[in-house]
């Protein structure tokens, strides 16, 4: 099954134990993985993953964005030019939880890296979490110059989806569209076409029902690819091949061994 996860953190701490069988056993199952950063350091650490089949994209998120000056924009610009960074992320915008970084300062973060993500010719992974209309508005003024965006661990409503879809956006699905209350998220993914949709694990975050609540790690992207299957009508090995060809295709990877 020709499946990749693009948007994990296995640089995470929560991985130090047994990252290296983690990594075995996510490539022996899957074609390639993404690894995201959120911040200077974790940036580094997936920029140090890459290999044979191991991505890396490097921004500051939301959390951290009143850490972006001068000095972080060139060591984020530096790491964006290593072979195998493909995208500019995570970036955006976080109004649930900003008592470290004000809304202003996000924006600014935000606009910034996109800046440089259009200067670079990388498309952009977007968090956005109760900031739908500034996430829209910054990015539609951005999307001409960028060659992809990809709203990730999608956790808006299914207006706001199409609203995506319309701005010529992709919509990335994680575990949390497997559990039992989030009716919404299964609405959002109905509305979004098939060639517009990105799966993910965000691991070590929410992993999917039948393991919620653990560790979550790449492998369990079969759950959220099953899920988002039978919302399309497809077969899993169907829907496998339209999410990978979108993201091969999106950051320019080279698609599995296993796709003709
Ligand atoms: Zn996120
Ligand atoms: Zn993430």
């Amino acid at each position: 099954m020709p499946l990749a996860d693009t948007h994990c953190h296995l640089q995470d701490h929560r991985f130090d134990d047994d990252r290296a069988a983690v990594l075995e056993r996510s490539l022996d199952a899957l074609d390639w993985l993404l690894v995201v950063g959120d911040d200077l350091d974790t940036s580094r650490r997936a920029v140090a993953m890459i290999r044979d089949q191991v991505y890396a994209a490097v921004g500051l998120h939301p959390y951290h964005a009143g850490r972006l000056d001068a000095s972080a924009l060139e060591l984020l610009s530096g790491l964006a030019a290593s072979q195998g960074v493909v995208a500019i992320g995570e970036i955006g915008l976080d109004y649930y939880r900003y008592a470290e970084t004000s809304p202003a300062e996000q924006r600014r973060a935000f606009e910034a890296q996109l800046e440089l993500a259009a200067t670079l010719r990388l498309p952009v992974i977007i968090h956005n979490r109760d900031a739908d209309d500034d996430t829209a508005a910054i990015l539609a003024n951005a999307r001409d110059r960028l060659p992809g965006v990809i709203m990730h661990c999608f956790g808006s409503s299914a207006a706001f989806a199409a609203k995506c879809v319309e701005l010529g956006f992709h919509v990335s699905f994680a575990g949390n569209i497997t559990f039992p209350k989030a009716e919404p998220l299964r609405q959002a993914a109905a509305v979004v076409p098939i060639d517009r949709i990105l799966i993910e694990t965000d691991s070590p975050y929410l992993a999917p029902q039948p393991v919620r609540g653990k560790r979550c790690e790449p492998l369990h992207i079969h759950h959220t690819a099953g899920c988002v299957a039978d919302l399309k009508g497809v077969t899993l090995a169907e829907f496998a091949e339209w999410t990978s060809s979108n993201a091969a295709r999106l950051f320019r990877v080279a698609a599995g061994p296993q796709q003709v």
